[in-house]
């Protein structure tokens, strides 16, 4: 599997150039991950819900 995730939008694509945006996609690592970046991630969503509120 060679998961690719868009910088731009965060879209999910197997392409080196994202398929929503257009933007340039890296490559995902599945298995390597922390819980840490994890959690930032929904801190980062409630923050961005709160600003936009
Ligand atoms: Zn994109």
């Amino acid at each position: 599997m060679r998961i690719r995730k868009c910088a731009n939008c965060g879209a999910y694509t197997l392409k080196e150039s994202c398929t929503r945006c257009g933007g340039a996609t890296f490559r995902v690592r599945p298995a390597k991950f922390s819980p840490e970046d994890r959690y930032g991630k929904y801190r980062r969503m409630m923050k961005a819900q709160e600003t936009s509120v």
